[in-house]
């Protein structure tokens, strides 16, 4: 590690010529985390006071043990090119793909990546997935070809084929970048070998090159082969000292990832959908730090010492201690009490962060990843941000409690501070049995979670097995139904029935939300969806299972009065279906009419809720209703002649296969099969082709229960919540 001080640092900060931001994106396993290391380890920029105290990195324990990246923190790197140092913020996007919603979150923040590709494995589908994301943000791919000995130790593979192979994997990526890449930016950055763009090398063992390095070393593929052939390490340790991996990435990345001033040039336009002529947009399309400040906020952590630290990248003015913000997703005004930067992986103080960097920030305990700050005086343009936009649906779910009863408090605690620092993590308390529930992206996702739970707060718990979270929805329209309130006073009526899959898509991807003008959404819904318009004007509300509320009535006495309460019902109502007490998805209710008591005495909760639920669910039940179960993709690659192998396990468990295509001497699989069937997916594939097939997973769609399984499933879930061993009928809900 390079001794700078805190001064140095924020000298070349203000430099922004100086600064490069960049991510390191990869399909699990693929190396990311040792690049990581290697890079960190080489090159962190440690300052004299802390030198002693932090030579170990400290890493959670959990990241070690599984190989799984989960944090979200940035380092910050110094690297010297053709004579001149540079600040590298290296933002660490989590690998596994269960956490993707954090991965885009930090890609607004990067100008550049490093794909990382195992040279064996090739070009897989979490590969695709960061690379399409990246470059629909307009966030530059530099390609490193990790895992280059595997080639030699493995596919003993000479000289040319093993060029053969890294072309195979760079034309792999350029037809990527071909389909995703916007016009302007295709041809400029597909992957060159000769222009330099594409490090070939092995993480592990510490060396990597570009071709114009290569070159300028004298160093070829024949030369790293004989370093593996040789009979002793010593060959390889000269080949990490003649072209180690960290100088080959930076020099790479100060060369071809754009500084701030240049990326926010072109950048801004995607984060920004206001007017660019406006000031705050000038300030930032300019990265300027006299501007008014705006921030977005990429990580929350909590510090056990100084309690919440937001990190994300300032695009324009300069932060400082003390400034009053406006929170754009909170809606809420927030006063920063302190700024830092990083060093290596390090906090330490600063006065001020100028536009283009990466900073810290504390006492902003009401943002959460994906938070928008700007400075409060332009509050008004707060809706030309694209706000981040978290549809979480957990389909995993487990019943926890504290292995030692006196520790219930703490592991509240703790609970609370986890879904904070990963908005994907669910918690909830059961009211009637008094469970904690923790529900996450998949298996994986909630185990890591526990685990973070025991490691970095101490607290052990017992975990009930594994369940899967369904949905509950229909695939007819209702009739209209009328619900009664206990006291038969009030009267909706009501009717439902599906939303079409577009309306479904255009809610769960952000672009249609509760807080939208009706106007505006009346218009996307009119064009995208087949709306109505006039209908689409009349939507009163959305909830989080993406569920639609339309009030078509008009001049109904005292509904105003009532209508927080009736859509308080309505969202209730949708947190726990009638068939299974599953959440309710893709439902669209119509309010048809009502007839509310004029005395509030006899409106309250306690009536309307019910009034509300009986209507919704009756109709609810007479219209084909259904389970929707989560369905996984699956990536597959595996030697051509075990695809009937691998084939048999997905049959199986009810998999279906999209796709099958031949790259070299592998097939391809494209798959899906029901998260319910995937508890033991791996140690199945593996166990049917001798551990020869690699494979990736990755949340695909909501997919109705095959009828013949539907009762039984709704039957087990019922009986597992201690509801009553019969189906529901219309009838329940009608008095
Ligand atoms: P991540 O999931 O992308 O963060 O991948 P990791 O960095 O954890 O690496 C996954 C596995 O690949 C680990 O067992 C590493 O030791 C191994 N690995 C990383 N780089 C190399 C390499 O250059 N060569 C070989 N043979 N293995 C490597």
């Amino acid at each position: 590690p390079r001794f700078k001080t805190t001064e140095e640092v924020l000298g070349l900060m203000k430099d922004r010529e100086r600064v490069r931001n960049i991510g390191i994106i990869a399909h699990v396993d693929h190396g990311k985390t040792t690049t990581s290391d290697q890079l960190l380890a080489a090159s962190g920029i440690i300052s004299p006071k802390v030198a002693g105290e932090a030579l170990a990195l400290d890493y959670l324990s959990v990241e070690q043990q599984r190989g799984i990246t989960v944090k979200a923190a940035n380092v910050s790197l110094y690297h010297e090119f053709e004579n001149k140092g540079y600040v590298i913020n290296l933002i660490d996007t989590p690998g596994h793909v269960d956490f993707s919603g954090r991965v885009t979150r930090s890609l607004r923040v990067l100008d550049g990546s490093i794909v990382v590709v195992d040279s064996v494995e090739g070009v897989m589908t979490q590969t695709e997935t960061v690379l399409r994301q990246s470059l629909e943000e307009r966030v530059r791919p530099i390609l490193f070809i990790n895992k280059v000995d595997r080639l030699i130790k493995e596919l003993k593979l000479g000289p040319q084929e093993m060029m053969q192979k890294l072309l195979d994997i760079i034309k792999e990526v350029n037809n990527l970048i071909d389909i995703y890449a916007e016009p302007e930016f295709k041809e400029k950055w597909m992957i060159n070998p000769t222009a330099g763009n594409v490090v070939f090398g092995s993480a592990k063992d510490k060396w990597g090159f570009s071709l114009p390095i290569a070159q300028k070393k004298g160093i070829n593929m024949k030369n790293v082969i004989d370093a593996y052939t040789a009979p002793d390490k010593s060959k390889l340790e000269e080949l990490a000292n003649q072209v180690p991996i960290n100088e080959a990435l930076l020099d790479t990345v100060i060369k071809f990832i754009p500084n701030p001033i240049e990326a926010q040039k072109y950048r801004i336009p995607k984060i920004w959908k206001g007017d660019l002529n406006n000031e705050l947009a000038k300030a930032m399309l300019n990265s300027d730090p006299n501007g008014p400040i705006v921030m977005m906020i990429t990580d929350m952590k909590v510090d056990p010492h100084a309690g919440l630290v937001a990190t994300g990248r300032v695009f324009s003015g300069t932060l400082r201690s003390g400034e009053e913000v406006w929170l754009v997703n909170a809606k809420a005004p927030q006063k920063v009490l302190q700024v830092s930067i990083y060093m290596g992986q390090f906090r330490e103080l600063a006065d001020e962060i100028p536009a283009g960097n990466i900073a810290a920030a504390l006492g902003l305990d009401k943002a959460r990843a994906g938070e928008t700050l700007i400075a409060p005086e332009y509050k008004a343009l707060q809706g030309s941000f694209e706000t981040l936009h978290y549809v979480s649906e957990p389909v995993v779910t487990v019943a926890i409690e504290p292995k030692n009863p006196k520790d219930l408090t703490k592991m509240i605690d703790a609970l609370r501070k986890l879904s904070i620092e990963d908005p994907n993590l669910v918690v909830k308390i059961n009211e009637e049995t008094g469970e904690y529930l923790v529900s996450g992206m998949g298996f994986l996702h909630v185990e890591v979670s526990l685990q973070l739970l025991k490691d970095n707060y101490g607290v052990d718990v017992v975990t009930s097995p594994p369940i899967v979270v369904y949905r509950e929805s229909i695939r007819a329209k209702s009739q209209v139904f009328e619900g009664k309130s206990p006291n038969k006073h009030n009267k909706f009526y009501i009717s439902v029935e599906p939303l079409n899959d577009k309306t479904v898509d255009l809610i769960a991807n952000g672009t249609i939300k509760e807080d939208m003008d009706s106007k505006e959404m009346a218009k996307i819904l009119r064009d995208q969806a087949e709306w109505d318009y006039d209908e689409a004007k009349k939507i009163i509300a959305i909830d989080e299972n993406v569920n639609v509320f339309v009030d078509m009535t008009s001049g109904i006495q005292h509904l105003r009065e009532i209508i927080d309460t009736l859509l308080q019902g309505f969202r209730l109502a949708m947190k726990e279906g009638p068939l299974a007490h599953e959440p309710v998805r893709g439902l669209k209710v119509t309010l048809h009419d009502a007839v509310i008591h004029e005395d509030p005495a006899h409106r309250g909760p306690a009536q309307i809720f019910p009034a509300v639920r009986n209507a919704i669910f009756a109709g609810f039940l007479t219209a084909k209703p259904t389970l929707l179960e989560p369905i996984q993709k699956l990536d597959i690659r595996v030697p051509m002649d075990l695809v009937g192998n691998v084939t048999s396990v997905l049959t199986r468990k009810r998999g279906k296969i999209l796709n099958m295509s031949q790259v070299g001497s592998a097939a391809r699989i494209a798959a899906e099969i029901p998260v319910a069937e995937s508890y033991e997916i791996a140690s199945d594939l593996r166990g049917s082709t001798g551990g020869r097939a690699f494979w990736g997973t990755e949340f695909s769609r909501w997919a109705p229960v095959p009828d013949s399984l539907l009762v039984d499933v709704i039957m087990k879930i019922r009986e597992r919540k201690g509801l009553p061993k019969e189906l529901p009928k219309p009838e329940d809900f009608l008095s």
